[in-house]
């Protein structure tokens, strides 16, 4: 296939061959000629168009030079087309095509130059090619109503397919599979082989395995760090906000809405571009340097209109140790615990409406949202009276006033429809702290609206548009949290049960591989879902899925040793695993009863023991393999507890760590009955103390039936 382009004399400079390697069908010795035909009816010498100064004296005026020059440009353009690709049988090969992407946007490469498969000096990646288009200048790229999806689509499936081919090299097994042993494995089989594919291909940004994956190290975080002190929402005002009107429609500052909204639409990449910048840069101003935040983790996620916003959770170095103060047994100790948590809390976040009497008694003349002009069309800097500011704020984005079926409303069991925010709000006079249902504590701040959200004044104010703040009081909601909400994965649009059998439906009897079906499974989780044109724009600009202030290390305890993927002298290279860095540390006082994960935490190991060790700026959060069943009466707890006791428990040879127990089951309890334990363990403590309670009420059973 080639693209065709006409005989137009402008494109003589251009040597498009060279450049993209796409054919000009109408080669030069049909432009000499057609141009030898010009200067002939002109008596014209045909280099005298490509020179500057002619060389034989002219015959005719000047003027009239000019005129027939215009008049066969005119007549030349009218010729000149753009031929329409030519169609055949072939299909495309999408990898080895010259000017295939080319040739799909005539409009947004006009010259046929810059085709992603064109011969240049260096190798670019799929994924650089796109995000250069998208940032291309003009802009015309990004603004492209479908460019956008094409890229994000062929960026997403050639990663898929590359991971599916690093996937077979390193498991070999797999690869070897015949037709007919992937096919027997339909069902049970090949759902746990899809699963491991899947999760072998967790790097895929937006799929449910790469939250999954973020899930499991926010978890991670929470378990390194404690309790984080508070979670916020913060949405997008992007039809509002000046600083951004500014950017898409530069010439228009006073627009309408309707204005906006367009401008919007054609700039989805600039809105992303622009809210990633304001929340990144607003987590440092106003989180870490304002309310003293010493680490934190937010993701981005867009809804169904397609505007970002973003889910996280952070931790202040002045907060009280929540977890701590309420787990004291003493009643008068425990009450000074909640007053302490409540007077931070208080200082913090808020559901009281300034604009209505704190005995809610006017409640009814609550202000009516701050539309003409909107609130959020203000700069900050213009606020001159912060207090009325607020008032309009609270009114304009902080109410919850209309719930719907295709927002918030759920059905209950009882058929019922509920807000999933639980809006209206029972009103509190005070900020109180009670235990919830489900026997977690739970915070209740003063409240005299009952449509309120929880913000920070100062949070609010700043950003501009709905806002969430709310303080954590309990782990278990935090894991909570981290799963159902900060974590989520966007909406599945089909079940990953039938993905495996789907696969292997759809293979044909001679493209039939192990690594085909593999590529498949891996294809279909990154298109299982729709994508906003911003969520679009965002990925492709490689722009993060989420921000954390802490690295993540993965510690193997299953004692294998790293492989490393290049191979010396046809010998397979392997690397000193952390343990043994751990248990070869020096002998000083500050190693000696280090555990392995501060050890993990604090130091980066060299590949041989005895290479020395680097002390790392910020501890990182260790990601503990493999992942273990905590049941007691599961198959693995024995080599779940050894995997405890090698974190908790320093040791400097492993056999250390049973000390005069015979089972690491044993030698585990022994360690949680110590003082020592840190708050990550509870929930082991809490296990193991119901499994005594379960053992003792069925070894009483067996006494009375006795
Ligand atoms: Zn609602």
């Amino acid at each position: 296939m080639s693209f065709c382009i006409g005989n137009e004399s402008t494109f003589l400079s251009l040597d498009l061959t060279e450049q993209c390697g796409v054919k000009i069908l109408d080669t030069n010795t049909e432009i000499e000629e057609e141009l030898k035909l010009i200067a002939d009816e002109d008596d014209v010498e045909p280099r005298d168009v490509a020179t500057f100064v002619p060389i034989v004296a002219q015959k005719i005026t000047e003027q009239e030079t000019i005129k027939k020059s215009v008049e066969q440009r005119s007549s030349n353009f009218q010729k000149q087309t753009v031929p329409w690709p030519k169609s055949g049988d072939t299909p495309v090969n999408e990898f080895q095509t010259e000017g295939y992407i080319t040739c799909a946007f005539p409009t947004l490469f006009p010259t046929g130059a810059g085709d992603f498969v064109a011969p240049r000096p260096r190798t670019v990646t799929a994924g650089n090619y796109f995000k250069h288009l998208m940032m291309y200048g003009d802009g015309q790229f990004a603004k492209h109503p479908r460019f956008r999806y094409f890229a994000l689509n062929t960026e997403m499936r050639w990663r898929a397919l590359q991971t599916g081919r690093i996937y077979i090299r390193k498991h070999p097994k797999d690869g070897k599979l015949t037709l007919d042993e992937l096919k027997d494995m339909v069902g049970c089989e090949g759902e746990r082989f899809a699963n491991r594919v899947l999760h072998f291909a967790n790097s895929l940004r937006g799929t449910s395995q790469y939250w999954f994956k973020q899930r499991r190290n926010l978890i991670s975080m929470v378990d390194t760090l404690g309790m984080p002190t508070v979670f916020f929402t913060h949405s997008a005002a992007d039809s509002q906000w000046p600083e951004l009107s500014r950017l898409i429609c530069p010439s228009n500052q006073q627009h309408s809405t309707t204005h906006r909204s367009r401008a919007l639409s054609e700039n989805p990449a600039i809105a992303d571009w622009f809210f990633f910048h304001r929340i990144s840069k607003f987590v440092e101003a106003f989180y870490v340097n304002v309310l003293g935040a010493v680490d934190y983790w937010f993701r981005f996620e867009w809804q169904h209109r397609g505007s970002p916003h973003v889910h996280g959770v952070a931790w202040f170095r002045e907060a009280p140790d929540v977890e701590k103060l309420l787990s004291t047994k003493d009643d008068a100790e425990f009450l000074d615990a909640v007053e302490k948590i409540i007077s931070y809390a208080d200082n913090l976040v808020s559901t009281v409406n300034p604009a209505i009497s704190p005995d809610a008694s006017d409640a009814h003349n609550a202000p009516l949202p701050k539309i003409k002009p909107h609130v959020c069309n203000k700069w900050y800097a213009d606020v001159d009276d912060l207090h009325i500011d607020l008032v309009e704020l609270i009114a304009t984005c902080q109410r919850h006033t209309r719930c719907s079926t295709a927002y918030c409303l759920k059905k209950k069991r009882d058929g019922q429809l509920q807000c999933r925010f639980m809006y209206p709000k029972d009103l509190q006079p005070v900020t109180r702290i009670v235990t919830s249902d489900d026997g977690e504590p739970t915070m209740l701040t003063q409240r005299n609206d009952s449509l309120l959200n929880s913000y920070n004044p100062v949070q609010l104010s700043a950003w501009r548009a709905n806002v969430d703040m709310q303080m954590i009081v309990s782990r278990r909601r935090v894991i909570n949290y981290c799963a159902k909400y900060a974590t989520k994965p966007e909406p599945r649009s089909k079940a990953l049960k039938s993905v495996y059998g789907n696969v292997l439906k759809s293979l044909k009897g001679d493209d039939a591989s192990a690594l085909k079906v593999v590529q498949k499974v891996m294809i279909s989780s990154v298109g299982e879902r729709d994508f906003s044109a911003q969520e679009t724009c965002h990925l492709l600009l490689q722009l993060p899925m989420f921000r954390a202030s802490r690295d993540f290390v993965v510690l193997s305890l299953d004692y294998s040793r790293q492989l490393e993927d290049h191979f010396e002298e046809n010998e397979c290279v392997t690397v000193d695993s952390p343990i043994e860095h751990y248990c070869a540390r020096p002998v000083t006082p500050e190693f000696a009863n280090m555990t392995l994960l501060q050890f993990v935490q604090r130091f980066k190991t060299s590949r041989k023991v005895g290479e020395g060790l680097t002390c790392r700026k910020k501890h990182v959060v260790v990601i503990v393999r493999p992942c273990i069943s905590p049941d007691p009466q599961g198959p693995n707890y024995e080599q779940y507890c050894r995997q405890k006791l090698m974190l908790y428990q320093p040791f400097r040879k492993i056999e250390q760590l049973l000390g005069t127990c015979y089972t690491h089951a044993d030698a585990y309890l022994t360690y949680l009955q110590s003082n020592t334990v840190p708050a990550t363990l509870a929930d082991d403590i809490l296990r193991l103390e119901a499994a005594e309670r379960e053992n003792n009420n069925s070894n009483t059973e067996e006494v009375s039936l006795k």
